[in-house]
C-alpha cells in the first residue's frame, strides 16, 4: 500500500514537473511571439514615419509635379487637368438647378433654388444612393442606367416652389470623380477608372454622351449643362459662400485636389486667355507619387493586387478606400507571422477590403478602459474573440500609425499647393487669408485624421504663416458647386 502511495507521489511529482516545464516551455513560446509581433510593428512604425523634414520634400515635390504637369501633357504624374471652369460663383446665381454626384460609394442627386444676389440658396432637396457594388465592373450603360432611373424617381418628387419654371428644361451640373479630359465645360472623356470601379466600355469615352443616353432611355428631359469633378465643385461650391477659398481637397472614398491657377502659369493651355485671368486646375493629386513617400511592403503588396497597380499611389497611402485595407494587411502579418490570434490565422483576416476605414476609425476612437470597441469589431469583422488588451492596444498602435501617415501625407499635399501659389510664406504688408476648402467622409468623420492634418498642417506653416491659412469644411459643396457652375452656363443666361 505504502509503495504504491509513493509510486504515485513520484508519479504525480514527476507529471507536475513535465507540466511546469510545458507552461515554461508555453510561456517562453508565447513571449517569444509577443516580441516577434512588437518587431513587426516598431518596423511598421519605423517604415511609417513622417518627421518635418519627410514632409518638406514630399511638398516641394508636389509643387514640382504641378510645374511639370502644367508645362505639358504628359509632363508628369499629376495630370494637372483644365477644368474649363475660368469663372467661380460670384453669388448672383438664379434659378432652380440640379446636381448628380457620381464619386464612389454612393451617389447624391440634388436640386437648389438659388435666389440671387445676396439671397444665397433658397431651398434644396438632396437623395443618395449607394452603388450596388457589381454595377462598379458592368457595362457603362448599366451603371448609366441605374443612375437616370434614380434621378427620374428623384424628378418626380419635385416639392412646391422647385418646378422649373414653365418651358424651361430642366438643366444640370454633373459631378463626375474621376480623371476626365475636359474638351469643354460640359464634355470630356474618361482616362481611366479609379477607386475600385473598372467598366472597360467607357474608357476614352465621353462621360456626358453616356449620361445624355441613359437620360434618354429612362425618359429624363434634362440638359447636361456643366461636368465637373468633385473637387472642382467644391471649390465652387465654397467660393459661393467665402471669396478667399482658392483650393478645394476632398479626402473621401480616394483623394483629390483642385486650385485656382493663373492662366498665364499654364503652358499647355492653348486657349484664349480668360477674362478673368484664371481658369481652374483638377490636379488628379491621388496619382503623385515621389521616392520621398514612406511606402511599406504593405502598401507594395496592396498596390500590386489592386484593379490599377502602379497607380494611385498616394491615394492608396492616404484615402478612405485604403486605410482599412492596410491595417487588415499587417493584421494578417502578425496572425501569420506571430501567431497573433492564436495558433491558426482566422481565414477571414485573409479576405481584402473586409476591413474598412469606418470600422478602423472606430477602432481608433475606442476610449474605453477595456477596449471594447475594438474587441468588438474583431468579433464583427474578422470572427475573433478572447483577445488580450495588450493585443488591443497594438491595434489601436497600428490604426494611429497608418492613420496619421495618411493625414500628415495629406498635409504635405496641402503645403504644396500652397507653395505652388507662393501663399506658404508672408509678403510684407499684405495680409491675403487662403482659405481650402475640405469635403469627404473621411475628413468629416474621422476625427483623429482631420485633427492629425490640421495640426501637421499647422506646424509646417508655423504660427505667423498658419494664421492666414484655413481649412473649412465645405459640407457636400461638390454638389451645390456643380449646380452653381450649371447656373453660371446655363442655355438661358444669353437670352436675359
Ligand atoms: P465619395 O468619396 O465616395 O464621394 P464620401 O465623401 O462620402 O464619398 O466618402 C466616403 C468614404 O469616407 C468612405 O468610403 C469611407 O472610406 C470614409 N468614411 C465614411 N465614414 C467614415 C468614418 N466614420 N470613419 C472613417 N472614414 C469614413
Ligand atoms: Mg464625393
Amino acid at each position: 500500500m505504502k509503495k504504491v502511495v509513493v509510486a504515485a507521489v513520484v508519479v504525480g511529482a514527476a507529471a507536475a514537473c513535465g507540466g511546469a516545464a510545458y507552461v515554461v516551455r508555453r510561456r517562453m513560446e508565447k513571449s517569444r511571439k509577443w516580441g516577434k509581433a512588437m518587431g513587426i510593428v516598431k518596423e511598421l512604425d519605423e517604415k511609417c514615419a513622417t518627421p518635418l523634414g519627410k514632409l518638406r520634400q514630399v511638398a516641394d515635390a508636389m509643387a514640382v509635379e504641378m510645374h511639370a504637369g502644367l508645362a505639358s501633357e504628359g509632363g508628369s504624374k499629376l495630370k494637372m487637368l483644365i477644368s474649363f471652369v475660368d469663372n467661380l460663383p460670384s453669388g448672383d446665381e438664379e434659378g432652380l438647378f440640379y446636381a448628380l454626384d457620381l464619386g464612389g460609394t454612393n451617389f447624391r442627386v440634388l436640386r437648389v433654388k438659388l435666389g440671387g444676389t445676396d439671397r444665397g440658396v433658397v431651398q434644396q432637396e438632396f437623395e443618395e444612393v449607394s452603388i450596388p457594388p457589381e454595377l462598379m465592373v458592368a457595362t457603362s450603360e448599366e451603371l448609366f442606367d441605374y443612375i437616370a432611373e434614380a434621378l427620374a424617381k428623384f424628378v418626380s418628387t419635385e416639392s412646391e416652389g422647385l418646378h422649373p419654371e414653365p418651358n424651361k428644361q430642366r438643366e444640370l451640373g454633373f459631378t463626375f470623380s474621376f480623371p476626365v479630359r475636359q474638351t469643354s465645360i460640359s464634355s470630356g472623356t474618361l482616362i481611366r477608372w479609379t477607386k475600385g470601379f473598372d467598366i472597360k466600355d467607357a474608357v476614352g469615352k465621353d462621360v456626358v454622351g453616356k449620361l445624355i443616353s441613359a437620360l434618354e432611355r429612362n425618359g429624363v428631359d434634362m440638359r447636361v449643362t456643366a461636368l465637373v469633378n468633385d473637387t472642382v465643385g467644391t471649390l465652387a461650391g465654397g467660393r459661393y459662400y467665402n471669396n478667399d477659398v482658392i483650393a478645394a481637397v476632398i479626402l473621401g472614398t480616394g483623394t483629390n485636389a483642385a486650385y485656382v491657377e493663373r492662366a498665364t502659369a499654364i503652358p499647355k493651355w492653348h486657349g484664349p486667355l480668360p477674362k478673368s485671368g484664371e481658369m481652374v486646375i483638377n490636379m488628379e493629386w491621388g496619382n503623385f507619387r515621389s521616392s520621398h513617400l514612406p511606402l511599406t511592403e504593405y502598401d507594395v503588396a496592396l498596390d500590386e493586387e489592386s484593379l490599377n497597380p502602379g497607380e494611385q499611389i498616394y491615394e492608396k497611402m492616404i484615402s478612405g478606400l485604403y486605410l482599412g485595407e492596410i491595417v487588415r494587411r499587417v493584421l494578417c502579418k502578425l496572425a501569420e507571422e506571430a501567431c497573433f490570434f492564436g495558433d491558426t490565422v482566422p481565414s477571414k483576416l485573409k479576405t481584402s477590403f473586409i476591413l474598412s476605414t469606418p470600422h478602423m476609425s472606430a477602432m481608433h476612437h475606442d476610449t474605453s478602459p477595456d477596449l471594447k470597441v475594438v474587441a468588438s469589431k474583431l468579433k464583427d469583422v474578422f470572427g475573433i474573440s478572447n483577445t488580450s488588451l495588450r493585443a488591443r492596444k497594438v491595434i489601436v498602435d497600428i490604426c494611429d500609425i497608418i492613420a496619421s501617415r495618411g493625414a500628415c501625407l495629406s498635409a504635405a499635399g496641402i503645403l504644396g499647393i500652397l507653395k505652388k501659389l507662393a501663399r506658404d510664406t508672408l509678403k510684407q504688408g499684405e495680409n491675403q487669408k487662403s482659405v481650402i476648402a475640405l469635403d469627404g467622409g473621411l475628413f468629416e468623420h474621422y476625427t483623429k485624421f482631420r485633427d492629425c492634418m490640421e495640426d501637421t498642417l499647422k506646424e509646417l506653416l508655423g504660427d505667423e504663416v498658419s494664421e492666414t491659412i484655413v481649412i473649412e469644411h465645405s459640407n457636400d459643396g461638390s454638389g451645390i458647386g456643380a449646380a452653381l457652375l450649371a447656373a453660371s452656363h446655363s442655355q438661358y443666361l444669353a437670352e436675359e
